[in-house]
């Protein structure tokens, strides 16, 4: 049976720091702590990474970027996407959208999800219409421990060339 489409899901989180920048799909977001991370801990990047990945069950970012590789810190992820999206087209397939919820209390994310959702279209070679990026809190239930952290929920669909 010749399935034409392939679906994939991604999930990351990263831990709030002090003195570091909060990077989300490749734009920096005025806070004022960052998140820690190997690479420039772009949640929302790692979890649409890991969604493409999925997509062809080809593993995950951790596989194919080691955080033990010193090559890869303070990365910006977004170069990493591009990378993934290559690997997508050398097995015949193109993105062909994805859908993100980022979880955290703050900051107030609203007022990015356009350049975010920008950037991110960029780096997928995709119209902004089929990037899709939405935040939500968790009314201060999850990832509010000390120091607490943001996450990332992805879905991606890849179609053949
Ligand atoms: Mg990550």
């Amino acid at each position: 049976m010749n399935i034409p489409y392939r679906i994939g899901i991604g999930y990351d989180v990263h831990r709030w720091a002090e003195g570091r920048d909060l990077i989300l799909g490749g734009v920096r977001i005025p806070h004022s702590v960052g998140l820690l991370g190997h690479s420039d801990a772009d949640v929302l990047t790692h979890a649409i990474m890991d969604a493409l990945l999925g997509c062809l069950a080809l593993g995950d970012i951790g596989k194919h970027f080691p955080d033990s590789d010193e090559k890869y810190r303070g990365a910006r992820s977004v170069l990493l996407l591009e990378h993934v999206v290559q690997l997508i087209g050398e097995h015949g397939y193109v993105p062909s959208n994805v859908d993100t919820v980022l979880v955290a209390e703050q900051p107030k994310l609203s007022p990015h999800i356009e350049s975010i959702r920008q950037s991110l279209a960029g780096y997928l070679g995709l119209p902004i219409d089929c990037v899709s990026v939405k935040a939500t809190t968790t009314e201060g239930l999850l990832y509010t421990g000390n120091p607490g952290g943001m996450a990332c929920y992805a879905v991606a669909m890849v179609a053949p060339k």
